[in-house]
């Protein structure tokens, strides 16, 4: 349960500090760390997530922001929440990759049978945001990344979620994919992963886990998000939101099939970083144990190669771009 959680060698520089969050904590809804303002005025229940994952410090740096700045929705629910507290509590600078969880991935938790389980810290912590996320419209969920690789949005399989994408504007990379064999994500949790629901939910990865822009990221995409989703007026923030430059147009890149690991010995045959394309259908660019991994198709983009390549775990992405 908890492989993968522990240490790796790490490369990055520490630019970013870790938010103190301490003043949030309470919140007030009765769950930690979750904190509605209601506009008693008809409208969607709109949120921002951050720290799914313990050692991805831009989101709590947004949030921050967000409440410093005392953000309140003009119509319906505006909720900022900080979701794996036990992880972010154990965020470590000498050890930074290690906190990511306690005991599992909590972002693979998303379905009855891990909702309904309470043998992790993840678990018991996400059984007690289940009522929370039930009554969520629209979802902001900010992550960030291993490797340095230009921010992205994942908008999950459905066409709606590329719609969202396209309304926030940002990042200019949109990646629409199914998810992981492992387990669902918040982001494809019920009506958010329902054809069927208005419901809709965006997962944004804003850049290498400590790098400053993967901060300028999560805040620019909470600020569209909210103006897109009518919680904020266009005028919320948009002196910070000109400071980060003008958008550049948006690339979408459809995932073919996530690349699950089925052995104990799996190894890229290049140091891949993400973002490369690879010209040649069958091309090899790893192997799991002896069975090679092959480009699926001419013009295979890859898409967040992982440095965690343990069993059952997605070893990267594989798609393509579309038109
Ligand atoms: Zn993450």
């Amino acid at each position: 349960m908890s492989a993968g959680s522990g240490s790796m060698e790490n490369e990055f520089p520490l630019e970013l500090k870790k938010t103190d969050i301490t003043p949030y904590l309470a919140g007030n809804t009765g769950i930690r760390g979750v904190t509605t303002f209601d506009s008693g005025r008809a409208g969607p229940h709109v949120a921002i997530t951050a720290v799914v994952h313990g050692n991805e410090l831009c989101g709590p740096i947004a949030l921050d922001w967000l409440f410093r700045n005392e953000v309140r929705p003009l119509t319906g629910k505006l909720s900022l929440a900080f979701v794996n507290l036990d992880a972010y509590d154990l965020y470590d600078e000498a050890d930074p990759f290690a906190s990511r969880w306690g005991d599992e991935d909590m972002n693979r938790l998303w379905q009855n049978e891990t909702l309904t389980d309470d043998s992790t810290r993840e678990r018991r912590r996400a059984r007690e945001l289940r009522p929370f996320v039930d009554t969520v419209d629209l979802l902001l969920d900010l992550h960030s990344m291993q490797n340095a690789t230009e921010a992205l949005t994942l908008s999950g399989a459905l066409e709606k979620g590329r719609e969202l994408a396209r309304a926030v504007g940002v990042p200019a990379l949109v990646v629409a994919d199914k998810g992981h064999a492992a387990g669902k994500r918040l982001r494809d949790y019920g009506g958010f992963g329902d054809p069927s629901s208005a419901k809709n939910a965006l997962l944004i990865e804003c850049g290498q886990h400590w790098e400053q822009s993967s901060a300028d990221v999560a805040l620019a995409s909470s600020l569209r998000f909210l103006q897109a989703t009518g919680a904020v007026s266009p005028d919320f923030g948009a002196d910070t939101l000109a400071g980060f430059g003008t958008p550049s147009a948006q690339r979408f890149v459809e995932i073919l099939q996530p690349v699950t690991i089925e052995t104990d010995a799996f190894r890229f045959e290049q140091d891949f970083k993400g973002m490369e394309v690879i010209d040649k259908a069958g091309t090899v660019i790893g192997h799991d144990g002896d069975t090679p991994v092959t480009a699926p198709v001419d013009g295979t983009v890859l898409i967040m190669p992982s440095r965690r390549l343990d069993k059952g775990m997605t070893a990267v992405r594989l798609g393509r771009y579309l038109a």
